[in-house]
């Protein structure tokens, strides 16, 4: 086990690999410890990323700064791809919603009013209006963890084990982290967070998600192709198709739950008309702050102690600009975190 290294990252999840990845590309030598056993929600995430997103068509701030680093640093894995993205309109209130953002969206080359291929109509529940949202893609993220993962794994600088907080202690060099001296750590928990006391200050919500895949009793969608169905997101790709996901608030636990699994099924069953087989369900929890937007940055009582945090639904959309943004901050001290992702926000 090597015994030193510039920077430590515990946890190697969508944010702890991320940010791997841009301080390495700064020269900095960073080691990592993730506990496989422990969960880590990216495995799990649909992989889907769009800057337009939920019931009301909400537009990310600055959205095409966060498209472009997310396109380049999946880019530069070969795991991102781009993916045809239809908006199923139901009901007045959808319409409402797409009739005041419309303008906008079509301003921006964002979205536009469409159809869907002939192919998938017949498929579907007829709705009131297609919208096709320009901006969309799937994102390989277990390519990534794993590229990540051996890119570390091989110089020895990755450690699978869980490392308790009384692990984590000042030394000469900086932190003592788990028998690891390094003048920085980064805390990228994910969920875990919950349990953290260092950083117990901080508002912290937790929404258990769950989805479901499976297979179709027929092809109705050769190459993949993306339909968001009230708010839920329905891939498909030949016979396979996933669904999901679930939203259920201060849950820290990554159960799978019959009653999410009923309730995926027979909003499905509505809007799909194939007949579908149920093969795999996956739940997760998605770590979030209660002003719903991410917490990157040093810790306000200690130095060279740092956070990425509150990935919430969009980690894989988030996490490559965060982590620049982070990277930035720990290799210089004179780079500012943007005051509406810096964690000491919250404190008092
Ligand atoms: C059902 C579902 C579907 C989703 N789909 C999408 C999607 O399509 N698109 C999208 O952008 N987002 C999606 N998300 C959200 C996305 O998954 C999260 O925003 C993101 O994965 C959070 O990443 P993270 O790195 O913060 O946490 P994690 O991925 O959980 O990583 C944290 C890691 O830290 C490790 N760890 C924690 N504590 C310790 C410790 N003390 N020692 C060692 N290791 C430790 C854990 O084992 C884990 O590996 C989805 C979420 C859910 C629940």
């Amino acid at each position: 086990m090597k015994s030193t290294a510039d920077v430590a990252i515990i946890g190697l999840g969508i944010a702890g690999a991320t940010l791997a990845i841009e301080l390495r590309n700064r020269g900095v030598q960073v080691c990592a410890f993730d506990d496989p056993a422990h969960g880590t929600v990216s495995r799990g995430a649909a992989g889907l990323i769009s800057p337009v997103a939920g019931l009301r068509f909400g537009v990310l701030d600055e959205w095409q700064q966060w498209w472009d680093h997310a396109s380049a640093f999946y880019g530069s894995m070969q795991a991102i791809e781009p993916i045809p993205c239809y908006r199923l309109l139901y009901g007045e209130d959808e319409r409402r919603y797409w009739q005041r953002k419309r303008q906008r969206l079509a301003d921006e080359n964002l979205a536009a009013e469409s159809t869907l291929p002939e192919r998938i109509a017949e498929r579907v529940l007829r709705p009131s209006g297609v919208v096709a949202i320009r901006t969309a893609a799937r994102v390989d993220t277990v390519r990534v963890l794993d590229t990540v993962a051996r890119m570390l794994d091989t110089e020895g600088m990755l450690h699978y084990r869980y490392v308790r907080e009384d692990e984590v202690s000042p030394c000469s060099a900086g932190w003592c982290v788990a028998g690891v001296e390094c003048a920085h750590v980064v805390f990228c928990q994910g969920p875990a967070l919950a349990a953290s006391v260092r950083f117990g200050w901080l508002p912290r919500m937790f929404a258990r998600g769950q989805r479901i895949a499976g297979t179709l009793a027929h092809s109705i969608a050769p190459e993949p192709v993306w339909l968001s169905i009230r708010g839920k997101s329905l891939l498909l790709e030949g016979r396979s198709f996933s669904f999901g996901s679930t939203f259920d608030w201060e849950t820290t636990e990554p159960i799978v739950t019959e009653q999410s699994t009923g309730h995926l099924r027979r909003q499905l069953e509505q809007y799909l008309r194939v007949p579908f087989r149920i093969e795999q369900a996956w739940a997760g929890v998605r770590p979030i702050m209660a002003d719903l937007k991410p917490a990157i940055g040093e810790h306000p009582q200690y130095r060279r102690c740092w956070l990425f945090n509150g990935l919430g639904s969009r980690g894989l959309l988030l996490a490559p600009r965060l982590a620049s943004i982070l990277a930035e901050a720990i290799v210089s001290d004179a780079v500012t975190i943007p005051p509406q992702f810096d964690l000491r926000r919250f404190a008092c």
